[in-house]
């Protein structure tokens, strides 16, 4: 067998949360895959595993941009056809989100009514951003009855478990023959064989994408019986809005900070103070929560906060840029890359004037990029 014939079709480099997807996809269209992660299967390296996983996309308009909003709402409608597929089962809910605030905070509400009218499409705030008041609240949400005058729900708002996530992909990539490398770190002056490359390494491709950086997050997992709250409760506050998303078996997920920079040391006393006093000022029932985990990672962040596709002109595609969404957008992200992926595979784009044909006709036009660095004449 010649050398190309033993080469996989696509080499995806990063297995995290968008390369798994990705590299999953791609082998179940019959293609060659081989996933290179530098950390385990069960993804603890990834921003992925400390993530919130709410797909949020009105609650996350009050500071993205229509393009993510959009995103968002298809791949919100996309991931139950996505989790069917998968070979083990994965927490998915689509109870909504509510939001509210102390009354000391209450001039949050307005401002964050104003962002997210302005931002969203008429279409997703008509019906789907209600204003609560007194007993409605409750009505709700009953575990928070009598504790908030006011607030909003956004009922067609969901969520996941994203470690479930993580390990249900790893289990359909063994199950679609895709070759794992676990464990392995690859850089950029020793790619592996492949007829075409997929970089999905999140903040691990600064050193091929200079212009990405990391915004910094903090969370706390906690296991709280009996408090029961039934969808992702976020709190508004002028410097410290909270959210607190329930998972499976009175798991919370409580988060999350935004700090400018790439420090991934441990979550600071500071930060776990902020969130714990802001979940206990929720819910006095989380004062008797066991704190499991406190959890710090980078969200990987282009300078524009869009997640894109960037094709070098050659045979090297990198998806990156997810922000605080990735979750909530991946699977259209994915999709559009697996498709253009094939695209290169089959050489039906294979220059700049077949690019830019592949752009304008993109359902996501905005997600592609030509890497001016190293386009082809
Ligand atoms: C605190 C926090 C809360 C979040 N909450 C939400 C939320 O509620 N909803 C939502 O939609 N999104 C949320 N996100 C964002 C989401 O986690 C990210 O957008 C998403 O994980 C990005 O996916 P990715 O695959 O690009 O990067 P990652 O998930 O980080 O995966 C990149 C992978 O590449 C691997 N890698 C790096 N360098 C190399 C190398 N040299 N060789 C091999 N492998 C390498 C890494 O080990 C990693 O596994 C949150 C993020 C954080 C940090």
């Amino acid at each position: 067998m010649n050398a190309r014939a033993q080469q996989p079709d696509f080499a995806v480099i990063g297995g995290g949360l968008c390369g798994r997807l990705v590299a999953w996809r791609l082998a179940g269209a019959g293609h060659r895959v081989a996933l290179y992660e530098r950390g385990d299967a069960a993804g603890t390296r990834a921003a992925a595993w400390v993530a919130a996983a709410m797909l949020a996309p009105l609650a996350e308009a009050a500071s993205a941009e229509l393009l993510i909003t959009r995103l968002g709402e298809a791949s919100l409608a996309a991931w139950p056809r996505l989790l069917a597929e998968l070979p083990e089962p994965v927490f998915f809910q689509r109870n909504g989100t509510l939001v509210v605030w102390h009354h000391s905070d209450r001039n949050e509400a307005p401002l964050f009514e104003r962002r997210v009218r302005a931002n969203a499409p008429a279409e997703l705030v008509d019906g789907g951003f209600v204003k609560l008041s007194g007993a409605q609240v409750g009505e709700a949400e009953p575990a928070l009855a009598g504790r908030f005058t006011q607030g909003w729900l956004l009922p067609h708002e969901g969520q996941l478990d994203n470690r479930q996530v993580l390990t249900a992909l790893a289990a359909g990539l063994a199950e679609r023959g895709v070759e794992t490398h676990w464990n392995t770190s690859v850089d950029d002056h020793a790619l592996p064989a492949a007829r075409v490359t997929i970089d999905c390494r999140g903040l691990g491709a600064k050193p091929a994408w200079p212009t990405l950086r990391g915004i910094r997050g903090e969370v706390a997992r906690v296991h709280a019986p009996g408090i029961a709250l039934t969808r992702p409760v976020r709190l508004l506050h002028p410097r410290y809005p909270l959210y607190i998303a329930p998972k499976e078996n009175d798991l919370y997920v409580i988060g999350a900070t935004e700090i400018e920079g790439e420090d991934m040391s441990p979550v600071t006393v500071r930060s776990a103070l902020e969130l714990l006093s802001a979940a206990f000022s929720v819910h006095p029932g989380f004062g008797e929560a066991r704190i499991l985990e406190l959890n710090s990672q980078c969200r990987p962040t282009l300078p524009d906060h869009r997640p894109a596709l960037l094709w070098d002109g050659a045979h090297t595609l990198r998806v990156n840029g997810l922000y605080r969404h990735g979750y909530m957008i991946v699977p259209e992200v994915a999709e559009e890359a697996v498709r253009f992926a094939g695209a290169l595979l089959d050489g039906r784009v294979a220059d700049t004037d077949a690019f830019e044909d592949w752009r304008r006709d993109a359902r996501w036009t905005g997600l592609f990029h030509l890497d001016t660095r190293q386009a082809l004449a």
